[in-house]
């Protein structure tokens, strides 16, 4: 039995992963919770998994959970805001903590599960987009395995399996190209919210969807993928794969190449980390071949999708530069999802908030949390900055043209 903690258990990976569990009952616990405001699905979580320590965003979550639930009665812990979260990062007993918040606020309480010596399963990107060498660091004095939840490197994982790291010559990375794949720039430009909400493969949740239309997810996975596999950016390539079929692939130097194939389908990486390193049986539909098929490859247009190559040039620029490139990117796409920019914005904050932090700080060396939580609130505050100087909402977005 594996006991497990899962931050973000409302969210989209966080629910996955406990419909993982629920199809394997024997196979793990469920020992702690942390959501955010979603009360009333974190109390259905509860009666279900029964853990003993849940953590929620504030006080007012904390009351209405109450209410819901006779937390006393039943010797739940109950935390709130970051300590909240570090109590279930932290909780014991526990074998693995799924990692599944979204964004910057992953990384301390994930940084504290590898201090607790935890292995992570991990799905939330940021926390090796912004400090990958330093969690990369942590990992090995705690001796902590870290598993891949994101799918492509989930696939890279798989296919590095038994393999000498000596041998690799290459990580390809698969892109689905996301909704605007084949677009004019200009049509990109003026995009909707619910155009760029619209997914042809993925059911993911609303952050990483828009970053899988401007092609920033892809950029923050090459990150990822140079740190999770200690690799040199220059041995990660992207390859547009339109069916989300082949996950990612890995080149051994003798010019081999491995690569993981499924049905686009979150569970199934959830599984395999939850599972290491074993399997569980999952009641899913399979991949059938015959039906797919084809599968088709294409090179991405970085042009007009830039955000892959900020990516590039951040691992080029300083140690802390992908933590500022992460924390434009949330700022531009929580603006963008407000109604308040075009599409077009996203890239533009991005790239102008990181060329400034590159025109201060090249080769800014990061040695701890601090820096670079330092780092990622100049960036936020530079993008606001950025956007609150330009003209107010813009036409393009759902509410824009309303
Ligand atoms: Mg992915």
């Amino acid at each position: 039995m594996k006991r497990l903690s899962v931050l973000g258990s409302t969210g989209s990976v966080g629910t996955q992963t406990l419909e993982v569990v629920a199809q394997n009952p024997d196979g793990f616990s469920v020992e702690a919770l942390a959501a955010g405001r979603n009360i009333e699905l974190l109390a259905e979580q509860i009666e279900r998994f029964a853990p003993k320590c849940v953590a929620v965003a504030d006080e007012a979550g904390a009351n209405e959970l109450r209410k819901r639930v006779k937390l006393d009665e039943r010797g739940i812990a109950l935390h709130t805001g970051d300590a909240g979260l570090e109590a279930v990062a932290t909780h014991e007993p526990c074998d693995l903590v799924v990692a599944a918040l979204v964004g910057a606020v992953g990384l301390a309480p994930t940084l504290a599960a590898v201090r607790a010596g935890r292995d992570i399963a991990l799905a939330n990107k940021e926390v090796m987009v912004m400090a990958g060498a330093l969690v990369l660091r942590e990992m090995k004095v705690h001796d902590v395995t870290l598993l891949p939840v994101d799918s492509e490197h989930s696939a890279i994982f798989q296919a590095l399996s038994g393999q000498r790291p000596e041998d690799v010559s290459r990580i390809i990375l698969t892109c689905s190209g996301g909704p605007f794949r084949g677009w004019e720039a200009e049509r990109i430009e003026s995009a909707s919210v619910e155009e760029a909400l619209d997914h042809p493969n993925w059911d993911m949740g609303a952050k990483i969807t828009i970053d899988s239309a401007s092609l920033m997810n892809k950029g923050l996975e090459v990150i990822e993928a140079r740190w999770m596999f200690d690799v040199a950016p220059e041995q990660i390539d992207v390859v547009v794969h339109p069916q989300s079929i082949v996950h990612s692939l890995v080149e051994f130097r003798d010019t081999s190449v491995l690569a993981q194939l499924g049905l686009p389908d979150m569970r199934v990486p959830i599984a395999v980390a939850l599972a290491h390193p074993e399997r569980v049986a999952l009641e899913i539909p399979r991949l059938d071949l015959a039906d797919a098929g084809r599968l088709d490859f294409e090179a991405p247009d970085r042009e007009t999708f830039p955000c892959l190559d900020l990516a590039y040039r951040a691992l080029a620029g300083s140690e802390a530069a992908p933590a500022v490139l992460n924390a434009a990117n949330e700022v531009s796409v929580a603006a963008f999802l407000a109604g308040e920019i075009p599409f077009g914005e996203i890239a533009r904050t991005n790239a102008a908030v990181l060329d400034a932090h590159l025109a201060e700080k090249a080769g800014l060396v990061v040695d701890s949390l601090a820096d670079i939580l330092a780092a990622d609130g100049w960036a936020r505050a530079q993008a606001r900055e950025r956007l609150e100087a330009s003209d107010g909402p813009k036409t393009g977005s759902v509410q824009g043209v309303a």
